[in-house]
C-alpha cells in the first residue's frame, strides 16, 4: 500500500479568496448611462452601465408609484376589493421628469401627482428578471 497516493492532489489546489466568475452585482453600482424620457411615446428608456437596457411605459410606472399616498392606495384596495377609481390610468400621462440627486427620477404627472421618487435601482428591478418581485 503507497500511504502517499491521493494527497498530491490536495497540495495542489488554488485557493482563491473570491471567484472571478462571482455572480453577485452588487458591488457594481448600477448607473444609467443615457436616461430617456419620450413624452410622445410615454415611457421611459434607460441604457444601463453594464449595458443593459430598460424600456419602461409611464402607465405601469404610475401602478407602483413609491410614494406614500399611492402606497397607502393600494393599501386600501388590498383591504378593499372594491375600486373606485378617481382616474383612468390609462389616461394619465407623464408631463415631466427631473433627476433627484444622482439616484432617481421625479415625474410630474398630467393629474398634478409628482411626488413619486423612482430611484435606479427601483427603476432596474422592474425588468430585471434576476432580483424576483
Ligand atoms: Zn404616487
Amino acid at each position: 500500500m503507497d500511504e502517499t497516493t491521493g494527497t498530491i492532489g490536495l497540495v495542489e489546489q488554488e485557493l482563491t479568496p473570491e471567484s472571478p466568475h462571482s455572480r453577485e452585482p452588487s458591488d457594481i453600482p448600477l448607473i444609467p448611462r443615457d436616461l430617456k424620457v419620450k413624452l410622445k411615446e410615454q415611457r421611459l428608456i434607460i441604457e444601463w452601465n453594464d449595458g443593459r437596457r430598460s424600456d419602461i411605459l409611464f402607465s405601469d410606472l404610475r401602478r407602483v408609484c413609491p410614494c406614500a399616498a399611492c402606497r397607502s392606495e393600494r393599501g386600501e384596495q388590498a383591504k378593499n376589493p372594491l375600486r373606485i377609481l378617481k382616474y383612468d390610468p390609462g389616461q394619465l400621462r407623464v408631463t415631466g421628469a427631473r433627476l433627484v440627486g444622482n439616484y432617481a427620477i421625479q415625474f410630474s404627472w398630467s393629474d398634478g401627482h409628482d411626488t413619486g421618487i423612482f430611484d435606479f435601482r427601483f427603476l432596474r428591478s422592474l425588468q430585471d428578471p434576476e432580483s424576483g418581485s
